[in-house]
């Protein structure tokens, strides 16, 4: 028999509220919103861009609510914080497997991506210096060529 973790199972959009109840985190009402809100985005939203959705699911939802959920999220480990610059910080779940991140300065939109040849870098510089790499990140800013 193939055993299934019960994670694996899950919808994206359960897999966060699960996560914080593991992590025992109380999910309201409002909180569950804000989670499927995180969830089903893949834009790396900023706090009013997440506020802007949740309000579209319960129309009595606070930015207050957002804000401070948002910030219960991060400390139990479940979102990870981008500054991408233009002031907002964005937000993503946080995933196990590790991307970097290139920004089109223009309009703010974030393409991720993963490069083995970076990576191996990194780690050899990290080496260089005496260090074994346990993390890192990187964000790449551009505009688009016109071609
Ligand atoms: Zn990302």
């Amino acid at each position: 028999m193939i055993e299934i973790a019960l994670k694996d199972m899950l919808e994206p959009v359960e897999r966060l509220e699960q996560l914080c109840g593991e992590r025992g985190m109380k999910m309201t009402a409002r909180r569950r919103v804000v989670a499927r809100v995180l969830s089903t985005a893949s834009d790396h939203p900023s706090v009013e861009e997440l506020y802007r959705r949740a309000v579209a699911i319960d129309p009595k939802i606070s930015i207050t609510t957002v804000y401070r959920t948002v910030r219960l999220f991060e400390e139990v480990g479940v979102l990870a914080r981008h500054d991408f610059g233009g002031g907002r910080a964005r937000y993503e779940e946080a995933q196990e497997d590790h991307h970097d991140h290139l920004i089109d300065v223009d309009t703010g939109r974030v393409i991720e991506f993963h490069d083995e040849e970076i990576e191996a870098l990194q780690r050899k510089i990290a080496d260089r210096l005496g260090y074994k790499l346990i993390g890192h990140r990187l964000e790449l800013y551009g505009k688009p060529i016109k071609r």
